[in-house]
């Protein structure tokens, strides 16, 4: 059994080779290159392919891998929104993703970046590149006096959770669905004004739909205590950045942490030195000492890259071997 693995990083390699070792039954050959209209032809006498890109899946490459007699595509990470549904489905595509890899990779970023604004890092970094030492006036905060709100209480929010209660914080959290563990311990609040009204920091852990696009805008900002904190290693669109800028400016909050933006895909993943960028919320949130983002990065640790990488090499191995497999992707 033959698989052709596109966009192989290096990072990506040894958990790859290991997995190969594992798996003596099937050769895998990795290409750093993505699949596009031109390089889906190399896939031409394997059995499988094995994907990791934000480049759109074009409908060419589905029809030239059904004309090469290949029907199943590994994803290594979650998102599909690359691929046109109607095309998967017309060339009898069997998709599978990699769902869950690592919450612990997400949560235990998220809390690390509210450490680092509640202890204001971003600002004693800059004064010790002015040469300045003295310790005032940056006074700062302690997380376990903090009432944590987590929006989102699935897979990540549960690490989350159980993190911040190692902490020594008051955790309240909000879910449309409610998990029955957390509800023994009387965690949720029914509202998220209700859980606004309490939390000094609101912390993000649930998906992206159209009804949770601008979820945090200014009426729900407005409803916030003042100075509040935000966190967001969730998707970018959450939240209205227009509105946190407002709401960084009026002071009604004192600092946010985002691993996600708006319209990251401009930034992210690219080496912008020298290059203009049309992206002035970007801009006007990086120059400030109370707001850390990082490029979409609270996934990327050792443990999450060997479960993508291992993860979605098995579920290829299972379409080609029975058709099914436990991560297939449904499309409608
Ligand atoms: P999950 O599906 O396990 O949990 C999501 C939770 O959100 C569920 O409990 C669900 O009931 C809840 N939810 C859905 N809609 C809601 C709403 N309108 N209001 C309140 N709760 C709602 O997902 P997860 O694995 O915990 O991941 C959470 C999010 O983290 C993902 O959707 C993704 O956007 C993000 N993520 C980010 C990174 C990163 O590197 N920054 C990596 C992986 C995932």
């Amino acid at each position: 059994m033959k698989i052709l693995a596109y966009g192989v990083r290096d990072d990506e390699k040894p958990f790859l080779e290991e997995w190969e070792k594992q798996n003596p039954d099937v050769e895998v050959k990795a290409v750093p290159e993505l699949i596009t209209d031109e390089t889906v032809e190399w896939a031409k006498g394997f059995d499988g392919v094995d994907v990791y890109q934000q480049l759109p899946y074009t409908d060419t490459v589905f029809e030239k891998l059904a004309s090469y007699g290949i029907h199943n595509v590994s994803l290594r990470n979650v998102g599909v929104d690359n691929m046109n549904p109607e095309a998967v489905k017309k060339y009898d595509m069997k998709v599978t993703n990699v769902p869950v890899y690592s919450p612990a990779a997400i949560a235990e970023f998220s809390v690390t970046q509210l450490l680092n604004l509640l202890r204001r890092t971003k600002e004693y970094f800059h004064k010790f590149e002015r040469n300045d030492y003295r310790w005032a006036p940056q006074i700062s905060h302690e997380l376990n006096d903090q009432v944590v709100g987590v929006i989102g209480t699935g897979h990540i929010g549960q690490v989350a959770i159980n993190i911040y209660k190692g902490f020594g914080a008051k955790v309240i959290a909000y879910d449309v669905y409610h998990n029955p563990e957390l509800e023994k311990e009387g965690l949720y609040v029914d509202t998220l004004e209700e859980l606004y009204k309490q939390a000094t920091v609101v912390t993000l852990h649930i998906p992206l739909f159209p009804t949770t696009e601008h979820m945090l805008n200014k009426e729900a900002f407005d409803q916030m205590k003042d100075g509040v904190f935000v966190v967001n290693a969730s998707r970018g669109p959450l939240i209205d950045e227009k509105a946190l800028i407002d709401a960084l400016d009026s002071g009604k909050v004192a600092g946010a942490a985002l691993d996600v933006l708006e319209d990251e895909t401009k930034v992210f993943n690219h080496d912008m030195a020298g290059q203009n960028m049309d992206y002035p919320e970007f801009w006007n949130l990086n120059t400030r000492d109370n707001v850390l983002i990082s490029p979409h990065t609270a996934f990327y640790t050792d443990v999450a890259v060997k479960n993508m990488v291992q993860y979605s090499l098995s579920a290829n191995k299972d379409l080609i071997e029975t058709g099914e497999s436990d991560k297939l992707v449904k499309f409608d």
